[in-house]
Parts: C-alpha cells; structure tokens; sequence
C-alpha cells in the first residue's frame, strides 16, 4: 500500500515586498501635491515626487542613473 504524500510546497518569491512603498496620492513632501510616483530612497524615508526630482535638480542630483539622497547621501539607483 503506497500512499502518496502530497506536500505542496508554499510558493515563494512572490512577495516582493522589500520595503514599504510610498502609496499613490500621498502629498509630496516639497510641493504638497499629491503624486503617483515618487522616487523613494532605499535607505531612508524620504520620497520626492517625479515633478520635484525635476525640478530641484540640485537637491535631487539625478544622472539617469543614481541619485543621491539628501536626507542620508547615499546613493540610489534608478
Ligand atoms: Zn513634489
Ligand atoms: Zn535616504
């Protein structure tokens, strides 16, 4: 008599949630205006909206590839 263990193995990988994301319509912490897309630091909390990254390019040094995080400085990647 066989009986087959039937082991599901719990799928992994599919919650990639590594850190919190800034959830759409939350206010911009420069322009007050609530935005859909932020650029979020990896390291800390801070999030600029995409329109803000733009426009202060100077706090928000952005090469199209890393930016630097004005709140801690370190560097982020794209
Ligand atoms: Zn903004
Ligand atoms: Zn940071």
């Amino acid at each position: 008599m066989r009986t087959r263990a039937r082991t599901k193995l719990p799928k992994q990988g599919k919650g990639r949630g590594r850190r919190k994301r800034v959830p759409p319509d939350t206010p911009c912490p420069f322009c007050a205006q609530p935005a859909l897309l932020f650029h979020q630091c990896r390291y800390c909390d801070f999030h600029i909206c995409q329109q803000c990254a733009v426009d202060n390019d100077k706090i928000f040094s952005c090469n199209g590839i890393t930016w630097d995080c004005p709140d801690c400085g370190k560097s982020n990647s794209v």
